[in-house]
This record gives structure tokens, C-alpha cells and sequence, in this order.
């Protein structure tokens, strides 16, 4: 397999990320003018609209035989994949005529759908306008955006595809007090969660990813409980034959706006893509089961030895929650457990 030359891609990324998007909360007025100036090889149109009649985009690059479809954002507070991929269209405007774009755009056509819940962005909710959770919309299909993402599965038939989430802060990695900072699922299909061929494919594109992880941030990287659920969409996809890798973004020391958490998820996807492109047999499966499972250990703040009412000590833990105000996104933290809270770790502590 070609490898990414990681000294090369950090000096490119340093001065040509897409820095028109930061910050934690990304709307369709951010996207829209970027996705308007983006030309040859790009082919972009309007999938449809949202259930509040915003916008959603569709975009396809490349015309090989390898199919393979790029969502972000069915959570509209996650925008971290989304930053990520106008980073991806960055690159591949840089390098549209080196030799790896060229051979990503005849080996692959890839389409991507930035932002599949502009209402939820919009609004900072994890759900759509009508309050429904489009992952987990599958199977009864509710949603105006889920119709629409199932209209693409169905029409383009996608042999891999990549469905960019973002994790709370709370997720460590097991086994060390370090944030999971980016972790994957290759879903199940099943209760039993058996081990289909199109299961290890994934997690065979999976283990590519956590190889260039772990040269850049190792041990910040997790693996998501597999446990079955009938109505996600990973699950829903993976069990119709296409291999959707998991990706959530999560927590980095210091970066609640996630601005650097976007690069690793931008070097995952890379990875993943170069992995696909280069290689037909994707059997390399089995240490996906060596990356650790994710935990839920890290609080934002714990106050530890404070006295309460009855004179008694205990640590108190806060997680920071977001809403919108005069459309500008505020946080604040929430007590979300006292006792004694030595198991727990925090990124602030008094
Ligand atoms: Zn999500």
C-alpha cells in the first residue's frame, strides 16, 4: 500500500486547511458559499431540502468503478467531520493533477453530502426540525433527510461508505485517562454481531485508519461499542451490504472548538480513501480488535474534596451543554454527578 507522507500532509495542512470553518457550530450560511466556489473536478447540485426548506448538497468527484459516499452532520451539532471533508475538497483542489488525487479520481467516485441536517445545525440539536434523530430513522424512514440519503444509497449503490459523527467529551480511551479523541465502529448487523465478510472489509479500512492515527496521536484513539441497533443507520447499511466505517470525533486536550480534532479525522479519512484506492482485497482485519474500547471516565471539570451542605466532602462533576442565543452557540456547565468520584478524570480539576 502507497502510504501518506504525514511530514508532507502536516506542512500542507498547517497553512491550507479550510479556515473559513471554525468553531464548534457550523451552519448551511457557512458551507453554502464555499460549495458555490468549488469547480472542476467537483460536480455539484442540490440533493433536495431539509424539513424547514434549507438547502442539501450533494457533490461527486471522480468517475471510477469504486463507489464510495461521504455524510456529515445527520447529527446537527457534529460538525467536526464536516470541517474535515472541505479540508479533503481543499486537498484535492491543491493536488487535483499529483499522481495520488489522479488515481483517487479514476479508481473512485466518491459523492459527499456535507451536511445532511441543516435544521439541526441551525438549531445545535442532534435532531432534525421534527425532533427526529435521523440515525435513528433506518428502518422507519420519517425523516425528509433520511428519504434522501436512502435515495442516494439505492441509486449510487456504494460499496464503502464513511457516516462522520462527533462524540461527547466524556469518552476516554480504556485503559488510559486520555480523551478518545477519535474513535470508529464497524457497525454490526445483528444481535449476535457477527462477523460477515462486509464486517471485516470495514474494519479492514478501519485498521488503516488507526495505523496513521497512531503515529500522530497514539492511544487517543477508541473503538465504539458494536452493540446491535436495529434502527442506526450504520447498522441499516452495513446489514444491505455496504461497508459503513463509523467515525466519531471526539475530545483533544484543550479543543472544544475542535479545530484540531478536524485534522485527525481529516488524515482518517485520507487514510481510509488511500487504503481503498490502493488495495482490492481488504482482509487485513483483525487488529481492529486491538484498538481499545472507548470509556466513559472524562468529565469537563470535577471538583474534587468540596464541602457540601452537611459538612461532608465530595467531588462534583460538570459537563459543558450548548445552545443557541441570538444565533451565536453558549456553554455552560452541568452538574452531572457528586460522591466520590476517584474513577472518574477530568480536564480541569480543582
Ligand atoms: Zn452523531
Amino acid at each position: 500500500m502507497n502510504r501518506l507522507d504525514l511530514d508532507t500532509l502536516e506542512k500542507w495542512y498547517l497553512n491550507n486547511f479550510e479556515d473559513k470553518l471554525l468553531g464548534r457550530r457550523i451552519v448551511l450560511e457557512d458551507i453554502e458559499p464555499i460549495i458555490k466556489t468549488l469547480k472542476a473536478p467537483f460536480v455539484v447540485r442540490e440533493l433536495g431540502t431539509s424539513e424547514a426548506n434549507k438547502n442539501i448538497y450533494h457533490i461527486t468527484l471522480g468517475t471510477g468503478p469504486k463507489r464510495i459516499l461521504l455524510w456529515s452532520q445527520m447529527h446537527g451539532n457534529e460538525s467536526t467531520g464536516t470541517k474535515a471533508l472541505f479540508d479533503i475538497f481543499k486537498y484535492v483542489e491543491t493536488y487535483k493533477e499529483d499522481s495520488f488525487i489522479k488515481d483517487l479520481l479514476n479508481t473512485c467516485t466518491l459523492i459527499f453530502i456535507p451536511m445532511l441536517n441543516p435544521d439541526g445545525a441551525t438549531n445545535f440539536t442532534r435532531v432534525n426540525q421534527n425532533d427526529v434523530d435521523l440515525n435513528r430513522d433506518a428502518v422507519d424512514l420519517k425523516a425528509k433527510e433520511s428519504n434522501l440519503l436512502r435515495a442516494v444509497l439505492n441509486d449510487f449503490n456504494p460499496h464503502f461508505c464513511f457516516n462522520l459523527h462527533d462524540q461527547r467529551t466524556i469518552f476516554n480511551v480504556e485503559g488510559f485517562k486520555n480523551p478518545a479523541t477519535i474513535s470508529f465502529l464497524a457497525p454490526s448487523i445483528d444481535e449476535p454481531r457477527t462477523l460477515t465478510e462486509g464486517r471485516k472489509e470495514t474494519m479492514a479500512a478501519i485498521v488503516a485508519m488507526n495505523e496513521t492515527l497512531q503515529e500522530i496521536i497514539p492511544n487517543y484513539v477508541g473503538r465504539y461499542t458494536d452493540e446491535f441497533y436495529p434502527t442506526a443507520t450504520g447498522d441499516n447499511f452495513q446489514k444491505l451490504g455496504h461497508n459503513t466505517i463509523l467515525i466519531e470525533a471526539g475530545h483533544y486536550p484543550g479543543d472544544y472548538d475542535r479545530d484540531i480534532v478536524r485534522k485527525f479525522n481529516f488524515y482518517a479519512i485520507l487514510s481510509g480513501l488511500n487504503y481503498l484506492v490502493f488495495n482490492e482485497n481488504y482482509t487485513h482485519y483483525e487488529p481492529y480488535f486491538d484498538i481499545p474500547n472507548n470509556g466513559k471516565q472524562n468529565y469537563d471539570l470535577i471538583l474534587r474534596n468540596f464541602l457540601d451542605d452537611q459538612n461532608k466532602q465530595v467531588d462534583i462533576a460538570f459537563q459543558y451543554e450548548y445552545e443557541v442565543v441570538n444565533n451565536q452557540l453558549v456553554s455552560k456547565l452541568v452538574e452531572y454527578q457528586r460522591g466520590d468520584l476517584k474513577e472518574f478524570n477530568a480536564y480541569n480539576e480543582f
